[in-house]
C-alpha cells in the first residue's frame, strides 16, 4: 500500500491525479456522495436542530468498505480532494465521518485545487486545511430545505391533484418563469404594422426607415399606406447626413458557468446539461500526447467568478505576444473582478489550464463537442488580454426629394438610414468564430448628393410576443433573479424535463399541461414557493451559512414552522378538484360504448371511461407532439397503428416494407436528436433517444419508489442520479407497491 491516500469523487479525476503523483500516493474515488438523506422518509430531525438523518446511499456499501480499508492501510496522510465547492466539501466531510476522523485531524487533510494540473495538485498537497464546517453546513441546509419543502408538497399534490406528481423548491420558481412566458404568448394580441426599406442604384446596401432615436419605424397601417403612396411618386432621395466616427469594441469578460452555458447554447446549440458534461470531461482530464498523458484542460467549471490568476494572465499575455505579435497585446493586464458571495469559494473564471495548447493542437484528442467547447473557452480567455477592435463607423441618412413625401417624413422626424462598420484593426476579434459574417461596404456619398431609388419595400407585419425561453435565456433570467447557482442551473432545467413539467422542442422550453397545472396550483396555494424574491433570498441565506454569518438551525427555524402549518391547513382546506379532466369527447369506450373523457396525466393526455363500473383507459394520440420529417410529406407516408404503436408507413405498405418512426418534437438533452417512444423487453413503453445505440438516453417515465422524498430536489452533478446516465425503468411490481403505500397513507 502506498504511504499516502488521495480521495476524490470521480474515477476519471482519480486517474488523472494518479498520473501526477508518484508511487507514494494511492488515489481512490467515492463516485459521488456516499451518505445522504433516506429516500423513503423525511429524514430530518426537526426537534433536534434540523439535523440530517444520514443513511448509506444504496449501492455504496462496497465503496465505503474500500475507503475504510484504504484509510486503515495508509501510514501517511489522507488527502480529501473532492471539487472546490460546497458539494465537494460535503463529500470530504462524509468521508471524514465514515472514517471517524475528528473535525481537526492531523491525518485527514482537505486539499483544494481549481484545476487538475501537476502544479495545482502539488500546491494543494502542500497547502492543506481542515474540512470547512461552514461550507458543509451550507450544503446540508440546502439539502434539508429542499427536502422539507419537496416532501410534504409532493404528498399534497398526490392527494389534491394526481398521484405521482412532485414539486421542488428552486425548480418551481423556474417552472413559473416558463409557464408565465407561455401565458404571455397565449394572451398576446398581434397588431399590424408597416416597415420601410430603400435601395439605391449602384449599391446593394439596404437603408431602413428610422425615427429620431434611430429605431426602426413601425408605422400603423393607415399612416404606412399613405407614406407608401408618396414614396412611390418619385425616384430620388437626398443624402442629408453622412457621419464617420471611430468606435472601439472591447473583449467580453472570460466565461463563468452561466455565460458558458449561454454561449455554448447560442454558438453550438448545446443544452446546459450537455455543456456541463463536456466541461466536466475537459476539467477532469484528457489524454494529450504532447503533455505525456492525462491532463485537465480547463479550470473548474462551476463558478460565478470572472477573476483570473496572475499566472494565468501572464501565460496568456506571453502567448499573445509570441503568436499574434505585440501589436495585439493589450497595454496592461486586464483584470476582471467579481466579489464572491462566499470567500472560501473564491473561484476563478473558466479558462484553459495550458493556454499554449491551441484548440487546433488538441483537436485530435477531443470529441467534436469537447473541441468546440474548449475552443470557445480558450478564445474567450485569450481575448481578455488582447487589444480592442477598432472600427470605422459610417452613418448615412436619406430622405425623399419629392416635396409631399419630404414634408411627411420631416414632420415625423423620420429618415432612411444605414450604418456600416469597417474594421480598421482586428484586435481581439482576430480570434473570432470562423462563421461570423462580414459587413457590406457602403457607397461613397456626401451630404447633398441625390441618389436614384432602385427599390422601396413596404412590409406589412404583425407584432409578435417575446419568444419562449431556451436553455441560454432561462439560465440568464435565473441568474438575473438570483434563482439557482452555478452548480444547479443545468440540473434545475434537467429536473423540470425529467418530471415532464416542460419539454424541449426545437431548443425552446415549453411547459406541459401537467406543468402548467402544478404551477398554477402552487401559485394559488403556496405563493412563497414560486416567488422569485423568496427563492433568491433563500439562496442568499445559504451563502450566509457558508460564510458562517448564519446557522442552518436559525435559517430553518425562521422558515419551516410557518410552512409546516401552511401545509397542514391546506391539507384540510383544499378540496380535491377535477383539475385534470378536459371533459367529454366523441370517442366511444371500446368496452361499454360510453362517451369517453379526456384527462391530463403526468405523461400527456389519455381517455378514461366515466362509467364507474368500467373505468376503461385508452391512449390518446396527440399528433401535435410529433415532428413530421420531410420524407413523410414527400413520400406520401401515412399513419398506421401496429402492435408496437403508431408509425409512418410507405403508401404501398406492407408490399413496400418502408416505415419511418414517430419522432417526437422533443429532443434529447444529451445529443440533440429527436426522442422516440419505444417499448422495453417486457412491453413497457418508455421514451428514448432516436440515436440509440449511439446515445442511450432514457427519459424516466414512471413514478419510482422514493420519488416523493427526492421530489424535485435539484441534484447536482455529483449526486448518484447523474453518475449513471441510464435511468432504469422500474418494474411493475415497484410501481404497484408504492401506489398501494400511497393509498394507505391517504386513508390515515
Ligand atoms: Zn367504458
Ligand atoms: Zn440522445
Amino acid at each position: 500500500m502506498a504511504k499516502n491516500l488521495v480521495i476524490v469523487e470521480s474515477p476519471a479525476k482519480a486517474k488523472t491525479i494518479q498520473g501526477y503523483l508518484g508511487k507514494d500516493f494511492a488515489v481512490i474515488a467515492t463516485v459521488g456522495h456516499i451518505i445522504d438523506l433516506p429516500t423513503s422518509k423525511l429524514g430530518v430531525d426537526i426537534e433536534n436542530g434540523y439535523e440530517m438523518v444520514y443513511t448509506t446511499i444504496k449501492g455504496k456499501d462496497k465503496v465505503i468498505e474500500s475507503i475504510k480499508k484504504a484509510v486503515k492501510a495508509t501510514s501517511g496522510t489522507v488527502y480529501l480532494a473532492p471539487d472546490p465547492d460546497r458539494e465537494g466539501e460535503a463529500i470530504a466531510w462524509q468521508v471524514a465521518q465514515i472514517c471517524k476522523f475528528p473535525a481537526k485531524s492531523e491525518k485527514a487533510r482537505r486539499a483544494v485545487f481549481h484545476e487538475i494540473t501537476k502544479e495545482a495538485i502539488g500546491a494543494a498537497i502542500q497547502n492543506t486545511r481542515d474540512v470547512d464546517a461552514s461550507l458543509v453546513e451550507a450544503q446540508q441546509a440546502r439539502r434539508i430545505l429542499d427536502r422539507l419543502v419537496g416532501y410534504p408538497l409532493s404528498m399534497l399534490l398526490w392527494k389534491k391533484i394526481q398521484f405521482g406528481l412532485s414539486a421542488g423548491r428552486v425548480q418551481s420558481a423556474a417552472l413559473r418563469l416558463i409557464v408565465e412566458r407561455e401565458d404571455e404568448i397565449k394572451a398576446f394580441v398581434p397588431t399590424p404594422y408597416m416597415t420601410f426599406t430603400s435601395k439605391y442604384k449602384g449599391t446593394d446596401v439596404v437603408f431602413t426607415l428610422v425615427d429620431a432615436k434611430g429605431s426602426m419605424v413601425k408605422a400603423v397601417p393607415e399612416q404606412g399606406n399613405e407614406l407608401k403612396k408618396l414614396l412611390d411618386l418619385q425616384g430620388k432621395h437626398e443624402v442629408i447626413e453622412h457621419k464617420t466616427k471611430t468606435v472601439t469594441s472591447s473583449p467580453p469578460p472570460p466565461l463563468v458557468t452561466s455565460t458558458m452555458q449561454q454561449a455554448a447554447n447560442q454558438t453550438y446549440g448545446f443544452t446546459a446539461k450537455m455543456t456541463m458534461k463536456f466541461a466536466q470531461e475537459l476539467y477532469q482530464g484528457v489524454n494529450i500526447k504532447e503533455k505525456g498523458g492525462l491532463i485537465g484542460l480547463i479550470s473548474y467549471m462551476r463558478t460565478d467568478s470572472v477573476n483570473m490568476s496572475e499566472q494565468a494572465i501572464a501565460a496568456i499575455r506571453d502567448l499573445i505576444e509570441k503568436k499574434y505579435g505585440k501589436e495585439y497585446l493589450h497595454d496592461t493586464a486586464r483584470r476582471y473582478k467579481t466579489k464572491s458571495a462566499v470567500a472560501q469559494e473564491a473561484h476563478e473564471a473558466i479558462r484553459p489550464t495550458h493556454v499554449e495548447l491551441l484548440p487546433s493542437m488538441v483537436r485530435e484528442y477531443l470529441t467534436p463537442q469537447q473541441y468546440k467547447l474548449y475552443a470557445l473557452i480558450w478564445r474567450r480567455a485569450v481575448a481578455t488580454q488582447m487589444k480592442p477592435q477598432i472600427l470605422e463607423e459610417e452613418n448615412v441618412k436619406t430622405v425623399p426629394v419629392q416635396s409631399e413625401a419630404r414634408t411627411f417624413v420631416d414632420k415625423e422626424k423620420w429618415a432612411f438610414e444605414t450604418v456600416a462598420q469597417r474594421e480598421v484593426f482586428a484586435g481581439y476579434r482576430l480570434l473570432k468564430h470562423a462563421e461570423e459574417k462580414e459587413i457590406k461596404p457602403l457607397p461613397v456619398v456626401s451630404k447633398g448628393d441625390q441618389l436614384t431609388v432602385s427599390e422601396i419595400k413596404a412590409e406589412n407585419l404583425m407584432t409578435t410576443p417575446r419568444s419562449r425561453f431556451n436553455d441560454a435565456t432561462l439560465v440568464k433570467e435565473m441568474e438575473k433573479l438570483g434563482i439557482g447557482r452555478p452548480s444547479t442551473y443545468a440540473s434545475i432545467i434537467g429536473t423540470l424535463i425529467a418530471r415532464n413539467y416542460a419539454l424541449r422542442e426545437m431548443k425552446f422550453l415549453i411547459p406541459t399541461e401537467i406543468g402548467i397545472l402544478v404551477c398554477n396550483f402552487l401559485k394559488k396555494h403556496f405563493v412563497k414557493i414560486v416567488d422569485y424574491a423568496f427563492t433568491a433570498q433563500m439562496e442568499k441565506e445559504l451563502d450566509e451559512i457558508a460564510n458562517a454569518t448564519l446557522t442552518k438551525k436559525k435559517m430553518l427555524e425562521a422558515f419551516y414552522p410557518d410552512f409546516a402549518k401552511d401545509i397542514e391547513e391546506k391539507n384540510k382546506s383544499i378540496v380535491k378538484e377535477e383539475l385534470t379532466s378536459l371533459g367529454e369527447t366523441d370517442k366511444e369506450c371500446r368496452k361499454c360504448g360510453t362517451k369517453m373523457h379526456l384527462k391530463i396525466g403526468p405523461w400527456g393526455q389519455y381517455y378514461v371511461c366515466p362509467n364507474e363500473k368500467c373505468k376503461n383507459k385508452e391512449p390518446f394520440v396527440d399528433m401535435t407532439k410529433y415532428f413530421v420529417p420531410e420524407e413523410v410529406d414527400k413520400g406520401g407516408y401515412i399513419l398506421k397503428k401496429g402492435r408496437f404503436g403508431v408509425f409512418w408507413a410507405h403508401p404501398d405498405y406492407p408490399e413496400v416494407k418502408k416505415t419511418l418512426p414517430m419522432l417526437l418534437k422533443e429532443v434529447c438533452p444529451d445529443c440533440d436528436a429527436h426522442l422516440v417512444e419505444r417499448k422495453g423487453k417486457t412491453g413497457r413503453p418508455f421514451i428514448g433517444c432516436s440515436a440509440y445505440p449511439n446515445c442511450k438516453y432514457i427519459k424516466s417515465r414512471f413514478f419510482k419508489k422514493g420519488d416523493a422524498a427526492k421530489s424535485g430536489e435539484a441534484s447536482t452533478a455529483k449526486s448518484p442520479a447523474e453518475t449513471t446516465s441510464i435511468k432504469k425503468v422500474v418494474s411493475k411490481k415497484v410501481i404497484k407497491k408504492s401506489a398501494s403505500k400511497a393509498k394507505t397513507k391517504r386513508t390515515k
